[in-house]
Order: structure tokens, then sequence, then C-alpha cells
């Protein structure tokens, strides 16, 4: 999402300011930030600090601070550190020039942080013009409140995007060269419930599907609430739709689930996975768990990994407990160690390294379709150009072939596995 947000102010600023690789030649510094994981105040401060020292050196240079911890902070940052000119929240993008504009007309530092109840109006498509893979905003903002999550505070209430808009956005990126698009949304498949009439993800995926040239779809997160009857039909039937679904666990244990306020449980999320994997059988599922979260205890965590056993998940992303500000769970009392969470933690993504490490061999002298990224960074010893791209499934393969048009869609036959990727060569 914050990527997505950054690639909006690029093209919001493109008039006045392109990208350059480095703060020391910016006239120009947006810090976009992220408070979902920790300390992330922290970080914030220490790298104004070092950018009040370039700006003593650079004094026209202008900063500013948005995202999570914009929107959370707001006028504290201003106050904490003189260097910066301008904080805007997760909805105030759109005001960034006009902010600059009263900095440099001589305005103490701006603050914009209101939240809007409608879809804020930004320019459509990035600046960026030769991604083959783009991100779409299909909704904002969360109605689940998580006790754990600060994003219903940080992106206020859910809000979806206009089917139209979300259209003309993926045409232009197509018109643009781009083959593949990833919609994004805190609870991606709730989208539209708050139309009048509704409307549903589903239309949403089958308008898009209809988009000529526009090969892939991804979404990220749906949550596992929100699976309706017609879920699984819907992404294993129509043939835009990738092999590879994110979902949410969380927890593999009722008890965690119902404290953390996720309103599925175990056997709801595994029957989902099961008429998945039914259907599809090499689709890839991957997910987030959180460890040590406050009670939890030694059974509720093993009951997390026999979940993973069970789904063989291809990957995950986890992460130990951390309280954040304003949420509810920062208020429960937390009964295990720092040094407990680390060794659950550690025990969960050694099990995941072996579950991937399965996942991918299993690839190993099958055939994939990969759509192509570019030329890989990574060259193999006889110097021959490696190349690299996706999977339906979502996994990297770095194969050989040559003369290979980025944007193309190839047959490769997978001849290794790394330890997060493939290797392979063209199919000839
Ligand atoms: S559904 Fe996701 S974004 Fe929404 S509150 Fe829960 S964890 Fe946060």
């Amino acid at each position: 999402m914050n990527e997505y947000d950054t690639l909006k102010l690029e093209k919001i600023l493109e008039q006045d300011y392109q990208s350059v690789p480095c703060p020391e030649n910016a006239d120009l510094v947006l810090i976009n930030t992220c408070s979902v994981r920790e300390k992330p105040e922290q970080k914030l401060y220490s790298l104004l600090g070092e950018l009040s020292d370039l700006k003593k050196a650079k004094p026209d240079l202008k900063i500013g601070v948005c995202g999570c911890v914009a929107q959370q902070e707001g006028e504290r940052i201003i106050k904490r550190s003189k260097a910066v000119d301008i904080v805007f929240g997760t909805h105030n993008l759109s005001l960034v020039p006009s902010l600059l504009k009263q900095r440099e007309l001589g305005a103490p530092p701006q603050v914009a942080v209101n939240y809007r109840e409608d879809w804020e109006d930004l320019p459509l498509g990035f600046s960026e013009t030769d991604k083959v893979s783009v991100f779409v905003s299909i909704s904002r903002g969360c109605n689940k409140n998580c006790t754990y999550c600060i994003v219903p505070t940080t992106r206020g209430k859910e809000v979806s995007r206009s089917l139209d808009e979300i259209e003309r956005e993926v045409k232009i990126a197509v018109f643009r060269g781009a083959k593949e698009v990833t919609l994004l949304g805190q609870t991606v498949n709730s989208y539209g419930k708050d139309f009048t009439p509704r409307q549903s993800f589903a239309s949403l995926l089958e308008r898009l599907s209809k988009i000529d040239g526009l090969e892939r779809i991804r979404f990220t997160s749906p949550h596992p609430q929100e699976v309706k009857e017609d879920f699984i039909d819907l992404v294993t039937n129509n043939p835009k739709v990738c092999k590879h679904i994110h979902m949410p666990l969380q927890s593999g244990s009722d008890r965690i689930l119902k404290l953390m306020n996720r309103n599925y449980r175990k056997k709801r999320y595994l029957e989902i996975i099961h008429g998945l994997k039914e259907k599809v059988p090499d689709i890839s599922i991957t997910t987030d768990i959180i460890v040590g979260f406050p009670g939890e205890t030694e059974s509720d965590y093993q009951e997390t990994l026999e979940v993973m056993r069970e789904v063989e998940f291809d990957n995950s992303y986890s992460f130990m407990f951390s309280p954040r500000p304003g949420t509810k769970a920062a208020e429960m009392k937390e009964e295990i160690s720092q040094k407990e969470k680390l060794s659950r933690l550690q025990n969960l993504q050694s099990l995941q390294f072996e579950i991937t490490k399965k996942r991918l061999d299993s690839w190993v002298g099958k055939r994939g379709e990969v759509l192509v990224e570019g030329v890989s960074p990574y060259q193999n010893d006889d110097k021959d150009t490696v190349y690299y791209g996706r999977l339906s499934q979502n996994i990297t393969v770095n194969f050989l072939g040559s003369e290979v048009k980025t944007g193309s869609i190839l047959d490769v036959d997978i001849t290794g596995a790394s330890k997060f990727t493939l290797k392979g060569a063209v199919c000839i």
C-alpha cells in the first residue's frame, strides 16, 4: 500500500520533480512511514536527524513526512523536528503540491492529517512507464478492528474506489506495457460493500479480466471472514486470476483468534484452503502469522505449527507480537518473555524453510509459465544472460534464454531450486 502511495506521489509531483537516487541530490525528500512494525517513530526520528544535518548544508531542501506515522503523530512531528516542512496523512496525498507551495511562500511548516469520507481524487496511472506488473488500490482503510492492528486508526474506515476508476487505471497501465495487476486492499475481498447498491469483488474481477492485454490478476489480502460461497470458483475458474492466494492466518488457535478479534476459526480457514487446493492442486498459498500474542500458550502455538504443516504454505511472513500504542492488544497482559517469543518465531521460521524447500523442490522437472520481468542481476558462471520472471504461483524463476522480451509469457523448464527461487531454461 505504501509502495502504491509512493508511486502516486511521484505522479502528483511529476511536473516539478523527478526521482534521484539519493537524498544528497534531492530538492525534496518525502519519508513514507509504516507503523505496522515495531519502533517506527524511533526510525523516523533517527532518519530526520540525518536529514537535518543535510538540510544545514542545503537550506533549500524540503522535507516531508507521510504515511501512517504522519497520520498518527501529525503536529508532534513538526514540534520534534525543526527540519520538517510538511506532514500529511494517508488521506491527503493530493494536497502535497499546495502544502509545498505554501511553505515556499514563507508559511510555517504545514500539517494535513484530516480523514476523508470519500475516495481521494488522485491522478490516474503512474509516472513510470515500463512496469510489467503494477499495484492498483481498490479500497482504503479497514472496518475489522483486529485487536493488534493500528490500520483502522491510521487509514480510517473502509472506502471502496469506483469500479470505473479502477478499470481506467488498469487500462492505462496496460496501455503502457503492464501485463499483470495486483489489486490492493486491507480486506480486498470486501470490495464494494459500502456502495449503494452493493457491488462485489467478483464483479470487479470479472470486469477487469475483460481488459485486452491484461494477462494476470492478483490481489492481496483476502480476509477469511469475507470469503463468500463463490470465492473458490471465482479464483479457480477465471484463467486470468493467478494461482496464488495470500490469506493471513495469524494464529492456528481458535482461542487466540478470538482474542485477536479475527472473526473466523481454524476450521473455516482450513475449509477455504482445502476447497482451493481441491480445485487447483498446484495453487500456491502464503500467509501472515503472529507469534507470542498476549496469552498464547505453548499449546496455542503448537496449533499454529499444526496448521502450517497441514496447509504447507509456500511461504509465510511471520512476526513476534509487538504492542502498537492505541490498540486493544497493547493493553492486554503479556505473559510471554521476549526470549520465548523469539524462540517460537525461530522454530516457526525453521519449519517454514523446510516446507518452502519441499514446495520449491517439487517444481524441479516440471514446466511453468513465466511472465518475464527483465534481466536478472544474478548471472551464472558461464556469463549467459539470465532472465527473471514469476510463475502464476508468484514464485520467482531465474532462467536462461536468448533475446527474451520483457513482458512476454514463456514456458520454462524448471531445472533447480534455491532457497526462495527456482532456476530454469526457456523451453525449446
Ligand atoms: S483486517 Fe487487516 S488491516 Fe484490518 S484490522 Fe485486521 S489486520 Fe488490520
